[in-house]
């Protein structure tokens, strides 16, 4: 699993997510979509 964090380019608007990859995700606020994960790091 990894801890991906976003960033909105649309609306400024970070969170992070947890999921089995570090793929594109939308965001919750404005639901621009395809956004490239900004870091992340392999948890167990
Ligand atoms: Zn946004």
């Amino acid at each position: 699993m990894f801890n991906i964090k976003y960033a909105c380019p649309n609306c400024g608007h970070s969170w992070e997510e947890v999921y089995e990859c570090a793929c594109d995700s939308e965001c919750p606020e404005c639901e621009t979509r395809n956004i490239e994960a900004l870091e992340y790091k392999e948890i167990d």
